[in-house]
C-alpha cells in the first residue's frame, strides 16, 4: 500500500472542524459529532516509514513492551469485561502514573490475525506488509527460510475409514511425540517431489511445518484445508498462473504424504494451508535505531519477532522464566517484547475465568517488571479476544504507556472503559511505536 497523502478535501473538513471549536455552546453537540467522525477519518493515516526513519534515533533509554496475547473483551459476567473483573491491584497503581488509549491494530471493524496485529504494535502498516501464516510457523520453529521457499503450516487430521471425510482436523491433537514420530516418516519418504526439497518440521500436538524449496515456486494459492470437520479433503489451486507449479508439487506431496499416513490412527491425513513466501520488511533496527530481543514462549510469535529483525532470547514456559531471561539480557539489548499467550488462548475457549486468572498472573508480575526502571513501559494487546465470541474480534484493544514523560490522565485502572477515556484517545496500533520512542527520547524534532 502507498504511504499516505492527505486528499485536499480532508484538509478543508479539518479546517472546518477548527473553525466550529469557536462557535457557541448551543452548537457544541454539531462539534463533537464532526470531531468524532474526524478522529474516525485521522485514525488511518500512519507516519510514513521515511519520517519516522529519519527521526529515530539510538539511545541508552530501554523500552519494555509487555504483550498479552487478544486483551481486549466486551462484558459478560456480572456485566464486566475479563479485565474489569480481574483484581490487579499492581496495573491499578501503575495506571495512576500512566497515559491510556485504545488502539486498532489493523483499521476499525478489522478483526486481524496474531500476524498482522503483532506488525501493528512493532510499528508498521499491517496493510502494506502480508505475512503468510505460514512464514510464521517456519520461523517460530526455528527454519531458516531463503527467497526460493514457500512454507506452508500443516495439521495432522483423521480422515473416516471411506478416506471421504475430515472427520478431526487435530487428530485428537496428539501427543507431540507422535508427531515427531510421523514427522520422522515423512522426512524420509518424501526428500523431494519432483526437484523440490520437502524440508518438514514438528510442531506441537497435530502441527507441522513444510518448505517447498525450489526454483520458480509462488505463492498465490488456496489452501489445501476446508478449516472444518465434515467436509473432503481439498487441494491447493493456484490463483495465477505463475503458481500453478507450486501448487502441483503441494498437491502431490500432499498424495504421497496420504501414502505414507494411510494406516497411522489417529492422524491418517494433512492438511495444509497458509502457503507464502518471506515478505521483504525492513527490521526495526533498520526503520528505528532499536537492538531489540523478543521474549515469546510460543514459536508463532518468537517467528513474528524474528521477522522485524528481534533477536529471539530462549526462555521458558512461564512468566517467571521470562523475567529471568529478561534479567538475564536486559542490558544487551534496548526493546523487549514481551509475549504472553494464555489470555488469548483462554479468549478462543470462551473460558472468561481462565482470561481472568493470566490478567492476574501478570499483574502479579508487574512489580517485578517496574524493577528493572525501564525508560518506558508499554502494555497492550495484538488484538482482542472477547471470551463472549470465543475468537479474536475488531474491538480496539487497551493500551498503557507509562514513562517519566508520558503525561498522566484521570484513568484508575487498566480497562476498555478506563482506555476509552485515557489521555491518548483512539490511535492506530503503529502509532504506538512512535510514542513508544517519543516518550524514550529517540525521536529528533520533525523539521525546523
Ligand atoms: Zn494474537
Amino acid at each position: 500500500m502507498a504511504e499516505y497523502k492527505m486528499p485536499a478535501q480532508w484538509i478543508f473538513v479539518i479546517a472546518a472542524a477548527w473553525g466550529s471549536s469557536l462557535l457557541t455552546s448551543g452548537q457544541t453537540l454539531f462539534y463533537h459529532r464532526l470531531t468524532a467522525s474526524l478522529s474516525g477519518i485521522l485514525e488511518g493515516i500512519m507516519l510514513p516509514e521515511s519520517v519516522i526513519r529519519s527521526l529515530a534515533m539510538k539511545t541508552d533509554s530501554k523500552i519494555l513492551l509487555l504483550v498479552m496475547d487478544g486483551l481486549g473483551g466486551f462484558p459478560i459476567f456480572n456485566g464486566q469485561t475479563e479485565l474489569e473483573a480481574a483484581q490487579t491491584p499492581n496495573l491499578d497503581a501503575l495506571t495512576a502514573r500512566s497515559v491510556l488509549g485504545l488502539a486498532d491494530p489493523v483499521s476499525p471493524g478489522i478483526t486481524p490475525g496474531s500476524g498482522p496485529g503483532h506488525l501493528g504494535i512493532f510499528g508498521y502498516n499491517p496493510l502494506k506488509y502480508e505475512i503468510g501464516r505460514g512464514v510464521l510457523e517456519a520461523l517460530g520453529v526455528g527454519l531458516t527460510m531463503t527467497a526460493r521457499d514457500v512454507a506452508a503450516r500443516g495439521n495432522f487430521v483423521t480422515l473416516d475409514d471411506e478416506r471421504q471425510i475430515i472427520t478431526d482436523r487435530r487428530a485428537g491433537r496428539i501427543p507431540t511425540e507422535v508427531n515427531q514420530v510421523l514427522c520422522a516418516k515423512l522426512r524420509s519418504a518424501i526428500p523431494r517431489v519432483d526437484g523440490v526439497e520437502i524440508i518438514i518440521e514438528p510442531g506441537r500436538e497435530h502441527r507441522f511445518t513444510v518448505l517447498f524449496r525450489g526454483d520458480n515456486l509462488q505463492d498465490r494459492l488456496t489452501d489445501a484445508d476446508p478449516q472444518r470437520n465434515g467436509l473432503p479433503p481439498q487441494p491447493t489451486t493456484a490463483l495465477d498462473p505463475g503458481s500453478e507449479y507450486a501448487s502441483r508439487v503441494i498437491n502431490q506431496f500432499i498424495e504421497r504424504a496420504n501414502a505414507v499416513l494411510k494406516k497411522e490412527r489417529p492422524a491418517n491425513s494433512v492438511v495444509m494451508r497458509g502457503f507464502a513466501k518471506y515478505p521483504d520488511i525492513p527490521s526495526m533496527t533498520d526503520l528505528f535505531q532499536l537492538r531489540p530481543a523478543a521474549i515469546a514462549t510460543y514459536p508463532m510469535y518468537r517467528g513474528l519477532a524474528k521477522l522485524v529483525g528481534m533477536d529471539i532470547l530462549a526462555t521458558g514456559e512461564t512468566i517467571a522464566d521470562q523475567i529471568q531471561t529478561l534479567r538475564a539480557h536486559y542490558s544487551q539489548y534496548d526493546f523487549f517484547f514481551f509475549h504472553v499467550k494464555k489470555t488469548d488462548s483462554y479468549g478462543e475457549d470462551g473460558n472468561f475465568e481462565g482470561k481472568v486468572r493470566t490478567i492476574e498472573m501478570v499483574d502479579q508480575a508487574i512489580p517485578d517488571l517496574i524493577q528493572f526502571n525501564p525508560d518506558v513501559l508499554a502494555i497492550t494487546g495484538d488484538h482482542s479476544t472477547p471470551s463472549a465470541l470465543k475468537a479474536h474480534s475488531w474491538h480496539p484493544v487497551p493500551f498503557l504507556l507509562y514513562s517519566p514523560h508520558c503525561g498522566v490522565d484521570q484513568t484508575q485502572r487498566f480497562t476498555e472503559l478506563e482506555c476509552a477515556r485515557g489521555g491518548l484517545g483512539h490511535i492506530a496500533a503503529a502509532d504506538e511505536m512512535v510514542l513508544m520512542l517519543a516518550n524514550a527520547l529517540k525521536l529528533k524534532k520533525y523539521g525546523a
